[in-house]
């Protein structure tokens, strides 16, 4: 190929001193202009500046009228300019005024050019503004030379996002990059939080610009795009591919992206242009994504994550840079913003400073939001594209409650908001004090209020809360964190803080629940088609007895002299819990014979979580002490709705007429075989569902700590007696196919119960 780059490498030289001279931020844009437009032998350069209302403005020009400049204004999307700032696409014009887009500009004079050509400035797939040149002779411009201005644009995009132009923005005006933006998406864990963001998957800055010898930087390109394209076929070759969430299918794309020789050759020429390797991939990227953005088929914007994702780790391969936020500049009310994340990196990020969680997939009881429920911060889901319009620091409020997410607020939203925070701290004193108000209903039903956990820093939240115990803790959750395997010592001695924490209050242990979604890293397993369906919980834990017998071995030693209650996840038969029953009594055995203390008593249990135990109600209640309904899960087999997936999760309605009558099915077993029936998946927390479970005969429920108050201050005012029986009405009748969802609300409203 040709190299083209003497022409812009000595502008973009030129540009970079322009940057770095201490001038006023008018003299320096002026200046720019005047190189680009000497350098491409061009009358006139022109930069267009995208404000927040959506409006164009010149902010300076060479070869135009200078009283022009902040004076000219264009509407998205009006006139050439606006249309390139639309559509993020060059134009390139011989005769400017016979398009149809053109408009005359008087105080501007530039009826005398006619030939015009206009780039993008973008940033990141943003638009930020648009850089034009002019001719008076009608020419046509050369694909180098619309190359070499796209690349020029990339400095003013770095002058804009350095805020260097905000001196001379108009008072009250503020440029698009700090445009205050609202998304509408779903809130998955009440409450609210102001903060800062932090990209999971943060943009690498490219700040080194210009190259100095293009061959090297060819090869650089070369060299990093080889290892690229061999770690993507190393993922694919790797069997626990689909355990980390990567699926076979993402990589697949990857890879064709990345032998795709357009886009290498599109690197290429920004490296002739001037460019170093990252800065080219930067470029490209922006560019592509600013199309693809406008896209609206939803597989095509998809495929835009995957090539957005292919090219940051070609940044990261060049540049070495993980742009992961560091200790120090980690903000101390952190909001995380990522595309999906696992459960265990939301537990590497430094707990106490975390505000919120901001997801563009995900769903509600998708682990890692049960992760962060655990741990109390609140959680939007579903918020398209917001990764793209945030940057690391940017000031955002998450709304948990109604799914708004606001970043870059307005002063008077952000006040709003504080208000708002203050209101919520004094409601949650109003449920501190229900703290220890007796959980009975106002017919006298008492039902037992617990909580979830499974961190050690959960513990706390037992007394403030008024818990009466921990009816679920998911154990996995150390085993998630940990990156190697806890020895039983660590199970051991983790246990015991818990059990010591929970200062005589039950903790119901569920042993280990891996597999599915929720990965050990050092437990690898083959890959699977379903691994919801697979090989998990129970079923890994009766497949690997050590694994299981030892942390039966260190809960039995923790629990020592005390009560044990174990209970086991996703039985599928009876026969399961038999077979965990030998394990355990060799644990008994091998403790006694060494001179252990026992556990004074011990509560074994089960989870109800696959629908084929509804067929055993019977069998199963005479074999354990207690039953827990993982609704989660038993929601996701009983529907067949992935529940991490939430184009399916949300699609019935947990409060519908089948489910319900599940759950009355399983509530009358327990009655009638005199079993504790109780219930830990996540409607549990919510109080009209956990209305409608007392409703069809649940007396006993666990759920997130900061569930509990507005829970019991809706089973206070309840008369279970008088819902029951509408409830059951409506549930036995099989005519009417009014949901039952209305039926509950208005029974809380006409009760005046707070739901
Ligand atoms: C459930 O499935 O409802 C449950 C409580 O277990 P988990 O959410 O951990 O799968
Ligand atoms: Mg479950």
């Amino acid at each position: 190929m040709r190299d083209m780059s003497a022409g812009p490498r000595v502008l973009l030289k030129r540009l970079r001193e322009l940057m770095a001279e201490p001038l006023e931020p008018q003299e320096r844009l002026d200046r720019i202009v005047r190189q680009i437009a000497s350098n491409m032998v061009a009358e006139v350069c022109s930069v267009y500046v995208l404000r927040s209302d959506g409006v164009l403005e010149l902010y300076a020009t060479e070869g135009l009228n200078k009283e022009a400049v902040h004076t000219s204004q264009l509407k998205m999307g009006q006139g050439l300019v606006g249309t390139i700032a639309a559509s993020a696409q060059p134009l390139n014009l011989s005769d400017a005024q016979a398009h149809p887009a053109f408009r005359y500009l008087p105080e501007t004079g530039e009826e005398i050019y006619h030939s015009f050509l206009g780039v993008p400035i973008l940033r990141a797939g943003r638009t930020l503004g648009v850089l034009v040149v002019q001719n008076k002779a009608s020419r046509n411009y050369r694909e180098d030379e619309v190359e070499a201005l796209e690349t020029t644009a990339m400095v003013i995009a770095e002058m804009i996002a350095t805020g260097d132009l905000k001196k001379i923005t108009a008072p009250g005006l503020e440029l698009d990059l700090t445009r205050a933006v609202t998304i509408a998406a779903n809130g998955y864990n009440e409450g609210i939080g102001l903060g800062h963001v932090v990209l999971h998957e943060p943009r690498i800055v490219v700040t080194n610009l210009l190259n100095e010898d293009s061959d090297k930087e060819i090869l650089r390109l070369a060299e990093a795009l080889g290892s690229l394209r061999i770690s993507i076929d190393d993922m694919l070759q790797r069997r626990d591919v689909a355990q980390e969430g990567e699926h076979r299918e993402v990589l697949e794309t990857y890879r064709m992206f990345a032998h795709d020789q357009g886009w290498v050759r599109r690197m290429e020429e920004a490296i002739h242009n001037g460019l170093t390797a990252e800065a080219a991939v930067e470029k490209v990227q922006s560019d592509t994504k600013a199309r693809m953005m406008r896209l609206t088929d939803p597989y095509l914007r998809e495929r835009m994550h995957d090539f957005d994702d292919l090219a940051n780790r070609l940044l990261r391969q060049l540049t070495g840079y993980s742009g992961r936020a560091t200790d120090e500049n980690f903000p101390l009310d952190a909001i995380i913003l990522a595309r999906a994340m696992g459960a265990a990196e939301l537990l590497d990020y430094p707990r106490e400073n975390l505000r919120g969680l901001v997801l563009e997939e995900g769903a509600v009881t998708s682990h890692v939001v049960i992760v962060a429920r655990a741990m109390g911060i609140p959680v939007v889901g579903q918020a398209t594209g917001l990764v793209a319009l945030a940057e690391n620091g940017d000031p955002i409020i998450i709304d948990g409650d109604d799914g708004q997410v606001h970043v870059r607020p307005m002063a008077d939203l952000q006040k709003a908001y504080e208000e708002k925070v203050k209101l919520r701290a004094r409601r949650q004193e109003q449920f501190k004090a229900l703290r220890s108000v007796e959980p009975v209903t106002k017919d006298g039903k008492a039902i037992s209020l617990n909580m979830n956990a499974g961190l050690l820093v959960d513990l706390p939240q037992l007394a403030e809360s008024g818990a009466q115990g921990i009816g679920l803790f998911r154990t996995e959750l150390q085993f998630m964190i940990a990156s190697t395997m806890p020895k039983l010592e660590e199970q051991e001695a983790f246990y015991r803080a818990v059990i010591r924490q929970a200062a005589g209050l039950p903790v119901t242990f569920r042993t280990l629940d891996i597999g599915g979604d929720k990965v050990v890293s050092y437990l690898r397993s083959q890959e699977e088609e379903n691994p919801a369906l697979g090989w998990r919980a129970i079923r890994l834990s009766l497949d690997r007895p050590g694994l299981l017998r030892t942390q039966m071995r260190a809960l039995l030693r923790a629990s020592a002299g005390a009560e044990l209650r174990m209970m086991l996840p996703m039985i599928t038969e009876v026969s399961e819990i038999r077979a965990v029953r030998e394990l355990f009594q060799k644990e008994v055995q091998h403790l006694s014979k060494f001179g252990h203390s026992l556990p004074r008593k011990l509560q074994f249990g089960a989870m109800l979580e696959v629908p084929s135990l509804m067929w055993q109600l019977d069998e199963l209640m005479a074999e354990v002490d207690f039953v827990s309904v993982g609704s989660n899960d038993l929601f996701q087999f009983a529907m067949a709705a992935d529940r991490g997936n939430a184009r399916v999760s949300d699609r019935f309605d947990i409060l519908g007429k089948p489910f319900l009558r599940i759950l009355r099915d399983i509530a009358r077993a327990g009655d009638k075989n005199r079993t504790p029936v109780t219930l830990c998946g996540e409607m549990a927390g919510k109080p009209l569902s956990a209305m409608a479970l007392i409703g069809v005969g649940f007396r006993s429920v666990s759920m997130a700590a900061t569930s509990i108050g507005p829970v019991k201050a809706m089973l206070l005012g309840l008369d279970a007696g008088q819902l029951a029986e509408e409830l059951n009405a409506a549930l036995d009748d099989v005519r009417s196919d009014e949901p039952i969802r209305n039926l509950l609300l208005r029974f809380a409203e006409t009760n005046n119960i707070p739901v």
